[in-house]
């Protein structure tokens, strides 16, 4: 099983795919917890490019061709290989953070994005857990951890807020995949219902 973990700076992607992990091991999975851009020591290497220096450096579209890239190399290295042996895959961002920040937000470059997506990427997660936060909190909270002081977490409530409406449209393009998830509650009670999402996606159980 695949699962990707969305929502904009902030919104509490990594606590929650990381309670995920804990829950789903405990249950008797084998779990491979993942992150883009990065996941793979040369995507990580890509990540490193990305993530530091100054908006300035990449246009937006070699920006794009970067994430495709690591992600390309973390599919290989990471996520296929984990897929093949049975393993359950949560990832925290994945091509729906490219379609938003890059084809939406940052950037208007959505036909860019699909048609690189077609071409070397292809793979989808089957469930894709939107952590939907106040872009407010969502941003002090961001803010306030370490390792915030990467470029493209300068930007402001507004832009927070942009980000947020993306990934609200993107759960209407793919109301199959994605599952929206309040993440405006205490970390505990949003865990329960992430849990409760995913046990039903890995029981088979008809999703409503
Ligand atoms: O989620 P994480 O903090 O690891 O992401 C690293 C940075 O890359 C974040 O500041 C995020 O806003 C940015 N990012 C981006 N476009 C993507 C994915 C992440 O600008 N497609
Ligand atoms: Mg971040």
């Amino acid at each position: 099983l695949f699962l990707s973990l969305e929502g904009i700076d902030g919104s509490g992607k990594t606590t929650q795919a990381r309670m995920l992990a804990e829950s789903l091991r405990g249950r008797g999975h084998e779990v491979v917890l993942t992150r883009e851009p990065g996941g793979a020591p040369g995507a990580e290497e890509i990540r490193r490019l990305l993530v530091e220096g100054d908006g300035a450096r990449w246009s937006p579209e070699t920006e794009i061709l970067l994430f495709n890239a690591a992600r390309r190399d973390h599919l290989e290295r990471t996520i296929w290989p984990a897929l093949a042996a049975g393993k359950v895959v949560i990832c925290d961002r994945f091509a729906d953070s490219t379609r938003v920040y890059q084809g939406a937000v940052r950037a208007q470059l959505r036909a860019v994005v699909d048609s690189l997506h077609r071409l070397m990427i292809g793979t989808e997660p089957q469930l894709t857990l939107i952590i939907d936060t106040d872009p407010e909190a969502a941003l002090l909270r961001g803010l306030a951890r370490p390792g915030a002081e990467d470029r493209f977490e300068r930007f402001g409530a507004a832009f927070q807020a942009a980000l947020r409406g993306g990934f609200l449209a993107l759960a209407r393009e793919y109301p199959r995949r994605c599952r929206l998830i309040d993440g405006n509650r205490p970390p505990e009670v949003v865990g329960a219902e992430v849990l409760a999402v995913v046990e039903r996606a890995l029981s088979g159980v008809a999703r409503p």
